[in-house]
């Protein structure tokens, strides 16, 4: 294809804004899907992504759009929209000339569709504003418009009009993108440098490795090299997709397309490698590879420890398929036998279990989120620590931890409400802008432990669901921190030991040893139940020896009563944990991790 007459573009948009929906309404347009195959987001394959509305996944379809009577090949790619995901939509706009942003007219521009903008305009593409769902009553389109005329210092008329429901506008956007988006400028004649920006495993095909070609060329059965892993494959087939795989005899420069490569997990095929020729190796790889590490880390465990095995197929099946997803075995007095897994961020966690427990029937229960601490010790030794229980012993000089740059946008109202929101966070307070006379942009860095625990739901609550947050890693910073472990009867719970900042340990100590009061059944003798950091108690609560036999309440009753509660107790024993002498139900556990 002749790089005249290519497009690619991006849609960058908040999560609900429309992204799927005005592609799909791209796709019916420009014919690549017929009415009779459309069903509502198209390109959202995954089930989850169907079920939840979130792209996981980046999409590159190719679209022919003609305009004045020439025919052009749009590259339409979809990233994924979420904070977590922040590399792969870096490398997706670094496969695109234009974006568009897509901007809800209900609602106005979000913290997340902010922080990709000014993604996109260091990638030097080209912003198409666009306000989406203007079908809708509620709609206030000049507001909006006004609020995006603002921010990106153009006139709001040029910020267009569409419905992704009704289809309105979408034509004149089509037109638009060929218009303004330039067309790729990379070197034909180069050997051939092809950036992937995504790898997605098929159970068909196996992986699929979605590519920009930026110079050169690449012809089906050449053998290709990944310039950062050093490795060398026999590419299976290539070619492009509209909206299916269609396999083409060569991807020129300019061109979007995949390549199968036959290896069998995307860990081989890494998103931000370059792919060249063996015979003809470019000099340089493209920039701007990353390995991406996790940056939250939380333990998984089966509640029924039998399904133990489960887990780990199941784990290393997603993994296929996600190359960001760490575990190693992980065993735990309280919960048994588990892993101990590393995310992304957040919603990447909340994703890993969902489809852990949705699609591989596993039922999980999972220990608070914390971050990787660096401790450095009086006697001079260094210890990362991923895991509470990792905590080393002894004289701590130095803990420090990980510090993320904040961005709030919220109504007006609510800017009392977020500020002492994260003062209680740790927050520092930067810059404060107005986007329009009712929103305004907070600033802040706040250390990454703050955001990840239950920042985010705080946020909404507090500002009756307005603000939005978005967030990245921002260096690090020394703090007092310490850990807080739960004992029952001086031994010990894994799960329940906790690094928090010296001023929050009491209320952590006083809220679980009170939670673990509450569901732990009374026994033949008392038990304490204990918050201590290092050797010193904390925080302390008593379970008071139980005094009646439990059959003295059917006294005289009936005998199947009896027999009843026997059993029952019996059945309850089988989900018991011996703590020292201590019997605890694990349902104990699970209640006080799950309750927050
Ligand atoms: P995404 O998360 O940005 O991909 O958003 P979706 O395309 O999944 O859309 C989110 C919701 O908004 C869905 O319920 C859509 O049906 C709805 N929606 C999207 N575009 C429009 C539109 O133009 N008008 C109306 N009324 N609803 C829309
Ligand atoms: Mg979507």
């Amino acid at each position: 294809t002749n790089q005249a007459l290519i497009r690619n573009f991006c849609i960058i948009a908040h999560i609900d804004h429309g992204k799927s929906t005005v592609a799909d309404r791209i796709l019916q347009l420009s014919g690549v899907v017929s009415q009779r195959e459309m069903h509502d987001r198209f390109l959202d394959r995954m089930d989850i992504e169907q079920e939840r509305g979130i792209t996981i996944k980046s999409q590159a379809v190719r679209v022919p759009w003609v305009k004045d009577g020439v025919e052009y090949t749009l590259g339409m790619i979809d990233t994924p929209g979420h904070v977590d995901f922040t590399y792969e939509v870096s490398r997706a706009l670094e496969a695109c000339e234009g974006a568009v942003l897509l901007v809800d007219a209900t609602q106005g521009i979000e913290a997340q569709t902010l922080s990709n903008l000014y993604m996109a305009i260091d990638h030097d593409l080209t912003i198409i504003p666009v306000l989406n769902k203007i079908d809708l009553p509620s709609a206030e389109p000049d507001r909006h418009a006004e609020e995006i005329a603002n921010l990106l210092g153009c006139d709001t008329s040029e910020v267009m009009r569409v419905s992704g429901k009704t289809g309105e506008g979408v034509r004149e956007l089509l037109d638009r993108i060929v218009t303004e988006v330039p067309a790729p400028k990379g070197d034909p004649a180069a050997p051939a440098r092809a950036l992937i920006f995504d790898s997605v495993y098929d159970s068909y095909r196996g992986i699929v490795t979605y590519i920009r070609m930026v110079d050169g060329e690449l012809k089906a059965r050449q053998r290709i090299r990944m310039m950062s892993l050093g490795t060398v494959h026999d590419p299976v087939e290539l070619g492009v997709i509209s909206p299916d795989m269609i396999a083409t005899k060569a991807l020129g420069a300019g061109e979007v397309g995949y390549v199968i490569t036959g290896v069998k997990d995307v860990a081989q095929s890494k998103v931000g490698d370059t792919i060249t020729l063996e015979s003809r190796q470019a000099d340089e790889p493209l920039p701007g590879y990353r390995d991406p590490q996790p940056m939250v880390y939380s333990g998984l465990f089966p509640i029924d420890n039998a399904q133990f095995p489960e887990l780990r197929e199941a784990l290393d099946k997603l993994k296929l398929n996600d190359a960001a997803l760490v575990y190693e075995p992980e065993t735990s007095v309280a919960l048994g036998f588990g892993f101990r897994c590393g995310f992304l961020g957040l919603l990447h966690m909340e994703i890993v279990s969902e489809r852990l427990s949705r699609e591989f029937g596993l039922d999980l229960i999972s220990t608070a989120p914390n971050v990787t601490y660096q401790v450095t010790m009086e006697d001079g030794s260094e210890h990362m620590v991923k895991n509470p229980n990792e905590f080393p012993e002894g004289k701590v000089k130095r803990i420090v931890e990980p510090v993320a740059a904040a961005d709030i946008i919220t109504p007006k109202e609510f800017i009392g409400a977020v500020m002492d929101l994260c003062q209680d966070h740790r927050g520092q307070m930067g810059t404060m802008e107005y986007l329009s006379p009712e929103r305004v942009e907070m600033h802040y860095r706040m250390p990454l432990a703050e955001i990840v625990f239950d920042f985010f739901d705080q946020l909404k609550s507090r500002t009756k669901g307005y603000a939005s947050l978005d967030y990245h890693e921002d260096g690090e910073q020394a703090a007092d921190l310490v850990k807080v472990d739960i004992l029952i009867q001086g031994e010990k719970i894994d799960a329940f030991s906790s690094i928090v900042h010296r001023d929050k340990a009491y209320t952590y100590g006083v809220m679980m040893t009170k939670k673990l009061r509450e569901l732990i059944p009374r026994q033949q003798f008392e038990i304490p139940i204990q918050a201590a950091i290092g050797s010193r108690i904390i925080a302390r609560e008593t379970i008071r020896a139980l005094r009646k036999d439990v059959l003295a309440k059917c006294y005289g009753g009936d005998i199947t009563r009896k027999r009843k509660l026997l059993e029952k107790q019996k059945a309850g024993k089988k989900r018991m944990k011996l703590l020292g002498h201590v019997e605890v139900p694990q349902e104990a556990f699970i209640a006080a991790l799950s309750t927050g």
